[in-house]
């Protein structure tokens, strides 16, 4: 069966369910990678994060989850693009030495310097128009708590997120109490109290080990749940060589030239799919003048 993202409405509307579980999608996004196990573990919560975080979301466009680490994690990218597909990137310290059960907060915020981003890009933007960006606060030990926060104090929405990853899945659970609607009377005011309860039983190894809609079964067996979407999710990158190009275009002639007396040639390789982009001497500096067909400016992203 194919990696998807559920989504339930629990008590006519009062809560909201989301489970996700990764396994082909998180292997092959991570495939080019061989992470120290603690770091491994935190870039599988992330991008299982990000999937629910966007089916959250009536939104068109990429959700990135972006964290500036001041531990043995530098940077950790998670984009998640409009019909769910999903890419990651990371960087470690180069000096890092990572302990076997370094938590969240040891990898991205030793020392309390770590920041981390939300950002909703919209898909086709309106002129002027600017990415949203929310600032998410790193507390507690866990990434799922600073996502619980952020939910509550930026979106006033009280949530509770679990993540779980290891080599071979991704997993995550939200329950998420719904704002009422334009003075909608709340009938069932205990749902909530019963979502998060229930919730909070989960075990790691539940996570890790069963398909979403297992978990979601198990767990709420008793209340009655609406359906309310399966959106398929995949690793997806969307570099392309005219990406690099534009790239390339950017570092100037100089920059290249410097490169390719160097080097002989210019290698870029993608930072969230280790695709290789090679570019020989005539390559570069078609690249450097751009051609009319290669796209304006912009990153390698
Ligand atoms: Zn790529």
């Amino acid at each position: 069966m194919s990696d998807q993202v559920l989504k339930f409405l629990m008590a006519d509307g009062a809560v909201r369910i989301e489970a996700v579980s990764l396994t082909s999608t998180w292997q092959e996004l991570n495939r080019h990678r061989s992470l120290p196990p603690a770091v491994n573990a935190m870039l599988g919560e992330l991008v299982a994060a990000s999937t629910l975080l966007a089916a959250t979301l009536k939104f068109n466009g990429s959700l990135v989850l972006q964290i500036q680490g001041d531990g043995p994690v530098r940077l950790a990218v998670v984009e998640c693009a409009a019909g769910f597909g999903v890419r990651a990137a990371i960087k470690l310290s180069p000096e890092a030495a990572v302990p076997e059960h370094a938590s969240f907060r040891d990898l991205v915020n030793a020392s309390g310097q770590g920041r981390f981003v939300i950002v909703l890009d919209p898909k086709d933007k309106l002129p002027g128009q600017q990415a949203y960006t929310g600032i998410v606060p790193l507390v507690g030990n866990t990434l799922a708590e600073s996502l619980d926060y952020y939910f509550a104090s930026s979106e006033q929405l009280p949530t509770l997120v679990h993540l779980a990853a290891n080599e071979t899945c991704a997993a995550g659970l939200l329950v998420q109490r719904m704002p009422a609607e334009g003075g909608k009377e709340v009938t069932d005011i205990d749902a909530w109290d019963r979502a998060r309860h229930l919730a909070a039983t989960i075990k790691r190894e539940e996570l890790l080990g069963l398909p979403a809609q297992e978990v979601v079964r198990r767990l709420f067996w008793e209340e009655p749940l609406a359906v309310k979407a399966e959106q398929p999710v995949r690793f997806s990158c969307t570099c392309s060589r005219e990406k690099v190009a534009g790239v390339l275009r950017m570092l100037g002639a100089a920059e290249i030239e410097s490169i390719l007396a160097e080097q002989g040639k210019v290698s870029v390789n993608c930072e969230y799919c280790d695709t290789r982009y090679e570019f020989d001497a005539v390559d570069a500096a078609l690249a450097v003048r751009g051609s009319p067909d290669a796209e304006p400016g912009g990153a390698v992203h």
